[in-house]
C-alpha cells in the first residue's frame, strides 16, 4: 500500500469504484460547463456588459449593504426585490413573480418541475446549452430541433417535433442565443398554439433588442417569461426573474430553495434599480457599438455576420481556430463555437465590449486579416 497526498492506493481504487456504481453514469458523461479564467483578458466571450457600476451607485450600495443581517436568512420570499423589479420593470400586476439565482437557477427549476422519466423538453438548435443540460439532470429526454440555415425558426419542424414529442417543455430564447437573432413573432405564436405543454420564453438579452414578449405573457394560458439582470451590468450579482401566470408560478416555487436569491443581492438590486437610466444608456452605447463592430467583422475578407439583437456579433470566419489564437494572442478571449453544432459551422460569438475594447479587436483583426493597400507588390519587395 502506497501513501499519496490524499490517502492510498487501496482508497484511491475504492472511491473510483463508488463514485462509478453511486454517480449516475448520464452525469459522469457529462462535461463540465467551462468556464474561463478571465484575469488580464479583453473579455468578449460571456455576454457581460463591461461597464462598471456608475459612481453614485456604488456608494448608494457601499451604504446598504454595509447594514445588511448576514447573520440572518434573507427574506425567503424575496418582497422588497419582487416589489422593486416589478416596479422598475412594468411587470403586469396580475402576474406571479419567481426569482432565482441566475436564470440558470430558474431554468433548473422549470427543468426540474416537469421532468419525469420519459418527458420530453424541447428546443430549436443551436440554443443554450443549459436548456439541454438541466433536462438531462433532470431525467427528461432532450429534443433538438435544427433551425435554419439563417437561424430563423424552422416552424414545420418544430410543428411536427412537438406533434411527435409531446413535449412537456419548450424553450425559445429570444433574441436566441448563441445566434443574436429575435425569432419571428408569428412563428413563435403558432408553436405556443401547438404546444401542449409550457413554453419559457427566454429574454436574457432584452435590453438590447427591440421588442419582448414580457408584456404579453398571460394572453397565452401556456406561457412564462425568464429574464436575467446579468446582461444590463449585475451578472456577479446572480439574479434571474421569471414572470407569468400566478398559478405556473405557484408550482414552480415549490422547487425554489427557500434562501435562493442572498441577503446582499435582495438589498443591493432595489439600489441599483434606481439607477436604471445609466444601465439603459449603457445598453444603447452597447447597441450602437455593436453596429459598429458588424460592419467592421463584416468588411474582412470571407467574414459573414449575422444579424443580432443581443450583446454579441455571431461571425463566420474563414478559418475559425485561427482567428481564435489571434485574438488570444492579443489578451482577447471570444467564443470559439466552431464544431459546436453543424450551423455554427467556422462560427465565432464575440461580445460586444467598452469601445476602446472593440477598438483593440478590430485592429488586431484587420492586422491580421485585412488585405492591405498595395499588398501583393510590398509582399514582392520583401521577398526580394
Ligand atoms: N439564458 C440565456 C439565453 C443565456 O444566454 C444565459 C447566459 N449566458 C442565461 C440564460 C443565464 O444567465 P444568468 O444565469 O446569468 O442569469
Amino acid at each position: 500500500m502506497t501513501n499519496t497526498a490524499f490517502g492510498n492506493d487501496s482508497n484511491d481504487e475504492i472511491r473510483r469504484e463508488r463514485i462509478a456504481a453511486t454517480i449516475r453514469a448520464d452525469v459522469r458523461a457529462l462535461a463540465h460547463y467551462p468556464v474561463a479564467l478571465a484575469e488580464g483578458w479583453i473579455k468578449l466571450d460571456a455576454m457581460e456588459n463591461p461597464y462598471p457600476l456608475p459612481d453614485a451607485a456604488r456608494q448608494a450600495l457601499a451604504v446598504t449593504l454595509s447594514s445588511v443581517p448576514v447573520n440572518r436568512y434573507p427574506d425567503g420570499d424575496a418582497r422588497a426585490l419582487r416589489s422593486a423589479l416589478r416596479d422598475s420593470l412594468n411587470v403586469d400586476p396580475r402576474c406571479g413573480l419567481m426569482v432565482g439565482n441566475g436564470s440558470d437557477e430558474l431554468i433548473q427549476i422549470v427543468s426540474a418541475a416537469v421532468a419525469a422519466p420519459g418527458t420530453v423538453v424541447l428546443a430549436p438548435e443551436p440554443t443554450f446549452v443549459m436548456y439541454r443540460r438541466n433536462a438531462v439532470i433532470a431525467h427528461a429526454r432532450y429534443v433538438g430541433v435544427p433551425l435554419n440555415a439563417d437561424f430563423s425558426l424552422d416552424v414545420d419542424a418544430m410543428l411536427a417535433a412537438i406533434e411527435r414529442e409531446h413535449p412537456a417543455l419548450i424553450w425559445l430564447a429570444f433574441p436566441n442565443n448563441p445566434t443574436g437573432n429575435l425569432f419571428d413573432i408569428g412563428d413563435i405564436e403558432r408553436i405556443i398554439t401547438a404546444a401542449p405543454g409550457l413554453v419559457v420564453i427566454d429574454e436574457a438579452y432584452y435590453a438590447f433588442a427591440e421588442t419582448s414578449l414580457l408584456s404579453r405573457v398571460l394572453e397565452f394560458p401556456n406561457v412564462v417569461v425568464v429574464r436575467t439582470v446579468s446582461k444590463i451590468g449585475l451578472a456577479g450579482l446572480r439574479l434571474g426573474y421569471l414572470a407569468g401566470h400566478p398559478d405556473w408560478i405557484d408550482e414552480l416555487e415549490k422547487i425554489r430553495p427557500p434562501y435562493n436569491v442572498n441577503s446582499l443581492t435582495q438589498a443591493a438590486v432595489p439600489v441599483l434599480l434606481a439607477y436604471r437610466d445609466a444601465f439603459a444608456e449603457q445598453a444603447a452605447t452597447i447597441r450602437r457599438e455593436r453596429t459598429r463592430v458588424d460592419a467592421a467583422l463584416a468588411s474582412l475578407p470571407g467574414v459573414r455576420t449575422f444579424a443580432t439583437q443581443a450583446n454579441f456579433v455571431l461571425a463566420r470566419v474563414p478559418d475559425a481556430t485561427g482567428w481564435n489564437q489571434t485574438l488570444r494572442n492579443a489578451s482577447i478571449l471570444v467564443k470559439n463555437l466552431d464544431g459546436w453544432h453543424p450551423l455554427l459551422a467556422g462560427c465565432l460569438r464575440i461580445t460586444v465590449g467598452t469601445p476602446t475594447e472593440n477598438d483593440k479587436l478590430i485592429a488586431t483583426l484587420r492586422q491580421a486579416y485585412a488585405p492591405r493597400h498595395g499588398g501583393a507588390r510590398m509582399n514582392i519587395e520583401e521577398r526580394a
